[in-house]
Formats: C-alpha cells, sequence, structure tokens
C-alpha cells in the first residue's frame, strides 16, 4: 500500500467531519464543478462512491520484464537503455514517426510514436537509461507503440513504475491519470471513514481483511494476491448486505400472520373448468404448492421458474382467481407485468375468463388518463375493484388498496429485488408470487430469491411442437424471407424483430419503422403488416395487437417489445434482425413467441456475428430449445455480470461484485441466512452497522420492528 500525502489537501473541508463519505466529489481536491459532473456520468457523486468506483483492470508494473521474454500482444514494463534514434518526417517537416531503440542484456525492441514531433526526438540521447510501459507488437521486430515512459535510471517506485496502476472505467474528460489522482486524494481522506458492516467474528471466519485495508488495495495494491483479497472483502460485504436484507425479509415473512385462503375442492373445480386443456402434470404440481401456500396463515413467497411457453400464465391465473374466490372477503389482487403491452394482454385474459364471475377488474398503465387513473385509484382504495392488472405503476407510492391479499409478479427479470421487497409496505402482508421469463441458473436463482420458496415447470403443454431455429448470413436472408413466405401462404403469422441499435431507443425506432416499410413494399407486398413498439400510443398499440391476434395484419415489424409474453396462436415465424446484437435469453424469449397454436414454429435468425462470443450464442440457439440449459450457457458465455449486472434485469446492482466468483455468493448467503436466524432484528450491538447498512440500502420494505 502507497500513501502519498503530498497534493492531497481538501479544498473545503466537510460540514460533518463524521459523515464525509457522504460529501459530495466536487470538493475533492482536484475534481471541482465540472469535473463533478463527468463523474456523475460514472455513478459516481459523493466521495464513498469514489472509493467504491473499484479499478476495472490493473497494470502490473512492479518488475521490468527481459526484453527477449516478451511475446507479442502482451503488457508489459521493460527497461534498458536508448542504443537509436530514428525520426522520420510524414507531414511536411515538423512531425513523424519516432523510432526509439532500446537494449537491456537479453535483447532490443522499438518504442514508436506515429506523428511526433521533431523536436521531441531530442529528449531520447543515446545511452541514456529509459523505463517503459505498453503492448508488444511485431512490425519487423518487437515494438510498442506509444509507451509509457519515464527517463533516467529506474527508481524502485515511481509515479508510473515499480507499482501495480489500476484501470478504471473512464467517460470522457476524465483521464486515467487524472482518476486516479482523484481516488488517491479520495482514500487519503475518507477511507478510514468506512464502517465495518461485516461483524468481526466472521471477518475472522472467512479471513477478509478490513474495510479500510480493502479500499487501499483495491486501488493501488502492493501485489497481486492483496488485490484478490481487497476485493473478496469488498464483494463478500455488498452480498452480505445484499443477503442479510433477504434473510430479514424470509424471517419476517415467515413470522408474519396472512390470509389463509380456502382453496378447496369447488373452486378448483370451477377454476379448471375455464380452461379448454388439462393441465399438465407439472402444472398440477406446481398450484398445489401455490394453494397449499394460500391455504397457510402465512404469506406465500413463492418464486415460479419455468421455460418460455411452459404455461406459466395458467398458475398466475389459477392463483388470482382463488384469492377472489370468497367474494364475501373482499379481497384483492393484482397482476404486474413488465410492459403495458403484456399488461393489457392479461387484462383481457382474466377477462375474458371471468366473464361470468363478478370480479371488477381494471388494467392501470401509464396510458390511463389522470381523471381514469384517480378514479381507479380511489376505486382501489374504497374497495369496489377486485382485480388490478398493470405495470409496476401499481407498486407507486400512491396506489392504495382496501385489502390486497395476493400479488402476482411477471417476468421477474424486470423486476427490482428492492421493488419485490418494497411490495410489503402495503399493509398486512399479501401472498406474494413471482414468476420469472426464462430459467435463471441455478446458482444464481438460489442467491438472488434466497428469501422466496421456488417452484419449477418443467415440462410444456402436450402438442408444443419444438421451434426449429436456423441461422442465416447476410448473403442468404432472401431465402429466409421465402421460406417464411411459405409460411403466410398458409394462413400464418409472422413476427419480423429489429432490435435494439447502440442502446438508443431513437435509431431503435427508426429501424423497426423502415423496416415495416419495407416489408410493406419490397419483402411481402402482398400481405398485411402492422408495426408494435413501446413508443406509440396506447390506442395505436391495441390497435396493431388486436389486428394481429385477429389475422388481419399476418406480419408485425416490431422492435423487442414483442418479447415477452405475447401469445398468439397462428404466429409461427419469427425472423430477428441482427440477432447478433441481443443476448441469449432474450433470442430464445422472442422465440418463444411462436409455435403456441400447435403448428411448429420457425425462427430465423438473420445475423452478421463479428465475434467468437456472438458465434456461440447463436449455435447455442440453433442446437438447443432447453431453456434451462441456455441459462446455463449464457452464464458460461457471457458470466453473470453480463446476465444480470444491467438495470434491465432487475437484479441489484453491484459495485464490486463482479459476479466471477459465486461461491463468494454462497459463503455470503450462509452466513446472512445464519446470522438473522440468531440475531433476527439486528439488536446486538456488533450488529449496528450492518442495520444501518442494510435499512440504507434496502430498507424500503424492511420493517425491522416486525422481524423482532
Ligand atoms: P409462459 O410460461 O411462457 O407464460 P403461457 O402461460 O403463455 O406460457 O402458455 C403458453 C401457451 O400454452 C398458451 O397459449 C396457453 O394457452 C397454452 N397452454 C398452457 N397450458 C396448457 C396446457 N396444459 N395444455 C395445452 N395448452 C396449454
Ligand atoms: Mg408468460
Amino acid at each position: 500500500m502507497r500513501r502519498r500525502t503530498e497534493g492531497i489537501r481538501k479544498l473545503n473541508p466537510p460540514q460533518n467531519t463524521s459523515n464525509v463519505l457522504e460529501e459530495e466529489v466536487r470538493y475533492l481536491k482536484g475534481v471541482g464543478p465540472k469535473r463533478a459532473t463527468l463523474l456523475a456520468r460514472l455513478g459516481v457523486n459523493t466521495v464513498r462512491d469514489l472509493l467504491l468506483h473499484l479499478p476495472r483492470d490493473y497494470e502490473d508494473r512492479t518488475h521490468a520484464r527481459p526484453i527477449a521474454d516478451l511475446r507479442v500482444g502482451e503488457k508489459a514494463v521493460v527497461s534498458g537503455t536508448i542504443a537509436d534514434v530514428q525520426f522520420r518526417p510524414t507531414q511536411g517537416r515538423a512531425r513523424g514517426i519516432l523510432q526509439v531503440t532500446v537494449e537491456d542484456r537479453t535483447g532490443s525492441l522499438t518504442l514508436a510514436w506515429f506523428n511526433a514531433h521533431r523536436a521531441w526526438a531530442k529528449s531520447f540521447a543515446i545511452g541514456k537509461p529509459i523505463t517503459a510501459y505498453g503492448t508488444a507488437g511485431f512490425y519487423g521486430g518487437l515494438q510498442i507503440v506509444a509507451p509509457d515512459y519515464e527517463l533516467g535510471a529506474a527508481p524502485a517506485e515511481s509515479e508510473k513504475f515499480g507499482r501495480i496502476l489500476p484501470v478504471y472505467s473512464l467517460t470522457e474528460g476524465i483521464s486515467q491519470g487524472v482518476l486516479r489522482k482523484i481516488v488517491l486524494a479520495a482514500l487519503e481522506l475518507a477511507a478510514a471513514e468506512m464502517p465495518e458492516a461485516v461483524p468481526r467474528s466472521l471477518c475472522r471466519a472467512r479471513k477478509l481483511p478490513g474495510t479500510t485495508q480493502a479500499l487501499w488495495h483495491a486501488h493501488f495494491p502492493a501485489d497481486m494476491k492483496d488485490k484478490d483479497a481487497a476485493r473478496r472483502r469488498l464483494s463478500y460485504e455488498e452480498l452480505f448486505a445484499f443477503q442479510t436484507a433477504l434473510a430479514l425479509n424470509r424471517a419476517r415473512l415467515q413470522k408474519a400472520r396472512g390470509i389463509a385462503f380456502r382453496v378447496g375442492a369447488n373452486v378448483d373445480r370451477r377454476i379448471r373448468q375455464l380452461f379448454p386443456f388439462d393441465f399438465t402434470p407439472a402444472q398440477n404440481k406446481v398450484i398445489q404448492e401455490v394453494a397449499g401456500d394460500m391455504r397457510a396463515d402465512h404469506p406465500m413467497n413463492r418464486l415460479l421458474q419455468g421455460d418460455v411457453g411452459c404455461g406459466k400464465t395458467v398458475v398466475a391465473v389459477y392463483a388470482t382467481l382463488a384469492a377472489l374466490a370468497e367474494s364475501s372477503k373482499g379481497y384483492q389482487a393484482a397482476l404486474m407485468a413488465p410492459t403495458e403491452i403484456l399488461a393489457e394482454q392479461h387484462y383481457l385474459t382474466l377477462r375474458s375468463l371471468l366473464e361470468r364471475a363478478r370480479v371488477r377488474t381494471a388494467l392501470l398503465t401509464s396510458a390511463a388518463t389522470p381523471q381514469e387513473r384517480s378514479r381507479n385509484l380511489q376505486q382501489l382504495a374504497d374497495g369496489d375493484l377486485d382485480l388490478v392488472v398493470g405495470t409496476h405503476a401499481l407498486i407507486q407510492r400512491d396506489v392504495k388498496f382496501r385489502d390486497l391479499a395476493l400479488v402476482v409478479v411477471d417476468e421477474q427479470h424486470r423486476f427490482g429485488v428492492r421493488q419485490r421487497l418494497a411490495l410489503r409496505e402495503k399493509g398486512l402482508p399479501p401472498d406474494v408470487l413471482v414468476m420469472t421469463a426464462t430459467p435463471i441458473p441455478r446458482t444464481l436463482a438460489l442467491a438472488y430469491f434466497a428469501d422466496m420458496d421456488v417452484s419449477i415447470i418443467d415440462e410444456m403443454p402436450p402438442e408444443r411442437k419444438p421451434v426449429t431455429t436456423e441461422q442465416y448470413l447476410p448473403a442468404d436472408w432472401q431465402r429466409a424471407f421465402e421460406a417464411a413466405r411459405e409460411e403466410l401462404r398458409n394462413g400464418r403469422s409472422a413476427f419480423v424483430v429489429y432490435p435494439l441499435v447502440e442502446e438508443s431507443q431513437e435509431l431503435d425506432l427508426t429501424s423497426a419503422k423502415e423496416g415495416c416499410e419495407d416489408l410493406k413494399t419490397r419483402v411481402f407486398p402482398e400481405y398485411p403488416c402492422c408495426l408494435l413498439h413501446g413508443q406509440m400510443s396506447q390506442k395505436a398499440k391495441q390497435e396493431a395487437m388486436d389486428g394481429f391476434r385477429s389475422g388481419r395484419y399476418q406480419v408485425m415489424a416490431a422492435t423487442t417489445v414483442v418479447e415477452v409474453g405475447i401469445d398468439v396462436p397462428q404466429a409461427t415465424v419469427m425472423i430477428i434482425q441482427h440477432a447478433e446484437r441481443l443476448g441469449l435469453a432474450q433470442l430464445h424469449q422472442l422465440r418463444g413467441r411462436i409455435g403456441r397454436g400447435g403448428h411448429p414454429g420457425k425462427c430465423f435468425l438473420l445475423a452478421e456475428p463479428r465475434t467468437e462470443e456472438a458465434r456461440r450464442r447463436l449455435e447455442v440457439l440453433t442446437r438447443t430449445n432447453d431453456g434451462f440449459l441456455i441459462a446455463e450457457e449464457d452464464l458460461r458465455i457471457r458470466g453473470p455480470g453480463q446476465l444480470f449486472g444491467t438495470q434491465q434485469s432487475g437484479m441489484p446492482e453491484f459495485r464490486c461484485y463482479d459476479f466471477s466468483d459465486t461461491e463468494i455468493l454462497k459463503q455470503a448467503r450462509d452466513d446472512a441466512f445464519a446470522l438473522v436466524g440468531k440475531d433476527p432484528a439486528l439488536r446486538r450491538p456488533e450488529h449496528a452497522v450492518l442495520r444501518r447498512k442494510v435499512l440504507a440500502e434496502y430498507g424500503e420494505g424492511l420493517a425491522l420492528a416486525d422481524v423482532g
């Protein structure tokens, strides 16, 4: 660890020194308002954020390597004497290519700068020592282009050499050098202030260093082992707090009194009669688990996993109807979906199933006028509505239920853990059933849903024909459209999906809109085509969905909004443009939209894979239809950081934990659950810091008072 005190000074001392971690970064030495704005783009607003903005990589510059040992593509430090200096002008006379030959006892290489100033060559004197760092390349000989370097006899340690340097994720306007200095200033100022949330006994048992030391070592490690231990510690702490929140939630729900629904044989028979098919054995098994939870007098908290198309909706509908069956009780149920389109679809499904029942149902989406919304809210609060279907808008603070008894959350992926915990705020804890869109790898499910019971549907409805999936390179795209035309001729329908272009909704829309024009005028002029994307008005969306469902439109050009839940039996074709841009789970989810009506589905991946990873992804998809296998593959190919590290996934965002180590996830879970088992309200003094941290980060739904 290296602490250098020179040049580190606070411009403005914090008002409250005990809370220096919460101080805005702009008051930190070397930051100021302009850089603070840039740092905010990295999610860095406070000194604490800065301390937890861990390096994405490290440059090990502790030792120079013998030149003869260098391998092409490797980053390394070399140290030697200058043997030759060459300048070749390229533009006029002032600028050109500068090549400096360096020799050590084992060999020689060239340091090269393109577009260098002629005058610069003079700073390199033959026979003088030089140390340089960069990536070794080969251009007629070993070469490092534009290395970081230092002239003069190599000191044991300097700002650039003899140490391990952190490499941070940057944003335009802030360089590595600047960020390193700023982080160092933050460490000097505040590393010692970071509270120790992990109880000492656990630190000892798991061999974790203290927080202050871990912060220093994570940013400026003396060796790579220190760095690993430090990062492990910071990851553990983050996971531990998260798992403690889940453990508290579980403990709380197990103690809480909930509603004991009467799900009897009559109710069961009445619900089954509503469906035109028999439930599969897997559906029956899960329905029994759910019904068991509902009968029990403590709240259900269950996760339902199943591959796309396995019939999870049936379970959701069953639970909903069972909850509302005793109409005299005045119970209310809420069904939440990730998108408005899916919410509408669920709403329509439920309304048609409930035609003869006296269930008062409403759809609550952002498209409602303020008057409609406030009327619905009033009715919910008064108990004049029994069932409400909607998006996340349902858990906003102004939504009050008279007696919310059941919440079903469809497609958990987009629904954050914090939101899940926040559900608990509304009166008596309701029964909660959460469904995933596609399977989640086992290790991760265990960690993320550690507070929940898990049910799995592991079989498909009987007539389901597996979807065949083929990949087409650009030269063959026309063939894919021809194959699709065959299906359209037989009266089936086709989706054509235009995925997100560079995370930009604007471009995304343009490509779907232009795609739609192209389909209408050139590709399938003989078949009516509609457009669907998230930015359309509620009415326009409805028109498109209704038209596509009824067969009036046989082709739908869409963004990935069709990814979740849409159920149109005659749709047999899924054409995905630029499939290489999408992740495995998303592609699998998309192709789950077709082949639902007893006719086999055909999925065409129109792709130009440029990376090995993209090639593997597409290959997996053409090879298997098994969502559980695909989830495991996805984990292997991309790593969980990519899988779950995004906001969209709904998983908590970790700042330190990078998902590369699942063992630590299990340890944190075991430790947190054991700790909460012993101290269920975190009342012991040695848990005070942890308690504060957990409440600050996950507190919304965790009324600790309920636990004790
Ligand atoms: P997901 O699990 O992807 O949400 P859905 O619930 O949307 O799947 O079901 C997919 C399709 O299978 C729907 O059209 C549904 O009506 C149908 N389905 C569900 N269960 C059965 C069953 N037991 N027998 C026949 N068809 C079923
Ligand atoms: Mg579904």
